[in-house]
């Protein structure tokens, strides 16, 4: 048998059947798509909508949900009453984002992460 290198279909040169580099490459993408979607699954478990938001926001956010639902104090993550509405409390979650959570008395739920724009914006006569 010639130990011969073969030229694949593809332009590679290698030896053997398959062409080993697109092989590796395909099997690299599977994992990515995979990932991908074990990633997308965990959305489901969320109370609120999470999608669309970086990754690290993400995990955050999610610590700091667990937390207020096994009430931990909203203080405790340097959460402030908005000064026009004292019924919502906007919890840093990072630089960029903050967690938004309506006071229900013994209570509070999150509602929506935003981003630093997005929160500026629905602040009255904002900065
Ligand atoms: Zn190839």
């Amino acid at each position: 048998m010639s130990r011969r290198k073969k030229l694949f279909p593809c332009g590679h040169r290698g030896y053997g059947q398959v062409c080993h580099r697109c092989a590796q490459k395909e099997a690299d993408k599977q994992e990515k798509r995979q990932l991908k979607h074990q990633w997308e699954a965990t959305f489901t478990e969320d109370t609120i909508n999470l999608r669309e938001l970086p990754k690290n926001v993400v995990l955050k956010a999610r610590t700091i949900i667990r937390s207020l639902e096994r009430r931990t104090n909203y203080r405790e993550f340097h959460g402030k009453r908005l000064r026009h509405n004292r019924f919502v409390i906007s919890i840093p979650v990072t630089r960029n984002y903050r967690l938004l959570c309506r006071d229900y008395g013994s209570w509070i739920i999150p509602e929506e992460v935003v981003s630093h724009e997005e929160y500026n914006v629905c602040k009255p006569g904002g900065s």
